[in-house]
């Protein structure tokens, strides 16, 4: 089909103060962000997520939904990306998804996504101990993206290995200024000692880094994948099983371990009537 902008060359005639020149046609690219976009590695069921598809049913999604808007807006001038965290189900790889595919139908960018286990795996599998490097068509794209989506950040194991590997991703595209946008499961809480925390999933250094890179978003809302999403459901009734769903599961980590550490002290304490102990 012929484009009757530029006849199908790519490049169409303007004039800028008398002076002729040619410039890229939209037809271009739009034909190159079609491409980019089928080479970018979104999983199939988040293909077609948008910002305006994911069900904003209460403020922290809203927010959520309205700085990623302000982040496609402000690319490529933007000198962080974005740390998106919340419980499984949220919605972050929606956003994060939609995010990606803005980017790359508005300006053409290389845009890629990486389930971050997915990708260690395959790393792994081709992972050569002796000169401790993996093969460069596996880390290249990863390294090199100008935009970069890392989803489930943390989910692997931390072992020396992947602490090491992780390192190493993030610190190059830190150094060359490029920009990722990251998901996890876990809470940015100053805790090491918390097995759920994103500090204990990484280490420090990691840690520091994202902040440097990153704005956080912090998402409050229940796990609401298309699955468990009644059908026909208003925001109202999301927002109130959302409320629901809050209690008690969503009570401070904290606050549950050191409940269960009164029980267990209680549990010491417990003079048996009548009874002999250890007999
Ligand atoms: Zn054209």
């Amino acid at each position: 089909m012929a484009c009757a902008r530029c006849d199908d060359t790519g490049w169409r005639p303007v004039e800028d103060n008398g002076i002729r020149r040619v410039v890229r046609c939209d037809c271009w690219r739009e034909r190159v962000g079609q491409m980019r976009l089928a080479d970018s590695n979104i999983p199939r069921r988040y293909q077609h997520c948008t910002l305006d598809s994911l069900r904003a049913y209460n403020d922290s999604l809203k927010d959520a939904i309205a700085a990623a808007k302000r982040f496609v807006a402000a690319y490529p001038v933007v000198d962080r990306g974005l740390l998106l965290l919340g419980h499984p189900g949220v919605g972050k790889t929606h956003i994060a998804v939609a995010v990606l595919r803005a980017v790359i139908e508005k300006t053409s960018a290389h845009g890629m996504f990486y389930d971050t286990r997915e990708l260690l795996k395959t790393i792994r599998s081709t992972y050569d101990p002796v000169v401790r490097t993996s093969e460069t068509s596996v880390l290249r794209p990863v390294m090199e993206a100008p935009f970069l989506v890392l989803d489930d950040l943390g989910a692997e194991r931390p072992t020396d290995w992947v602490e090491e590997m992780m390192n190493l991703i993030v610190n190059t595209r830190y150094n060359e200024r490029r920009v990722t946008l990251f998901t996890s499961n876990y809470s940015d809480i100053p805790d090491m000692e918390d097995p759920n925390s994103l500090l204990a999933r990484i280490g420090f250094r990691m840690r520091s880094r994202l902040q440097e890179m990153c704005s956080t978003i912090e998402i409050d809302a229940a796990d609401f994948r298309d699955e468990h999403t009644p059908r026909n459901a208003s925001d109202q009734d999301l927002f109130a099983l959302w409320q629901l769903k809050k209690r008690p599961k969503d009570l401070p980590l904290r606050a549950n371990r050191s409940a269960k550490a009164q029980m267990r002290d209680s549990r010491a304490d417990l003079k048996w009537p009548g009874g002999r102990a250890g007999s």
